[in-house]
């Protein structure tokens, strides 16, 4: 198991946008599959997109579950690859983000975002898929595809004064139950 430090803001190759993966059925691409699997579950994210681990590719996985930050409804280990979002709601909801590459995921913030999208990709085979989301994983989808094209959700926090700390955050969160 290779688990890669998790890149921080400010780092310029966050903000580089990432290049479409030509060879699907490579080396290079299956060993940066597994070592962004591997990274999410360590870092306990439920998304992970290959520029934080300093791969320039278009690709980044989900897995949507209890983690030490947030209680969550399970979703499958997904794989993205190549993905293009070819729709989304009208409909905005504000939720609450955090991500690796800020402060190891201790600062979360509102954001502002389609409740729904539908998103087309490949598979780690290779196989074209496409996916409607709601919820958090339309949620994790969306910050993850912006990695792709260099953009942190930080540029896009809805009010700075409801910035929290990952623990004001969880106790927040046990409010709400
Ligand atoms: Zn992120």
């Amino acid at each position: 198991m290779i688990i890669k430090e998790v890149i921080q803001i400010g780092n310029p190759i966050l903000s580089r946008k990432s290049k479409f993966v030509a060879k699907i059925d490579s080396e290079e691409t299956r060993r940066a599959i597994k070592n962004l699997i591997d990274s999410m579950r360590y870092h306990n994210l439920i998304g992970i997109a290959a520029s934080q681990i300093g791969e320039k590719l278009r690709v980044f996985v989900t897995e949507v579950r209890k983690t030490k930050y947030r209680n969550l409804e399970k979703d499958k280990l997904r794989v993205y690859i190549n993905p293009k979002i070819v729709w989304s709601s009208k409909k905005e909801v504000v939720i609450y983000e955090g991500c690796g590459s800020v402060a190891y995921a201790k600062l979360f913030a509102p954001v502002k975002r389609p409740e729904k999208i539908i998103i087309e990709a490949l598979d780690e085979s290779g196989n074209k898929f496409k996916l409607e989301a709601s919820g958090m994983l339309s949620r994790v989808i969306q910050h993850e595809y912006d990695h792709l094209n260099g953009i942190e959700f930080t540029e896009k926090i809805l009010d700075m004064r409801m910035i929290m700390s990952s623990e004001e955050y969880k106790k927040k969160m046990a409010l709400k139950k």
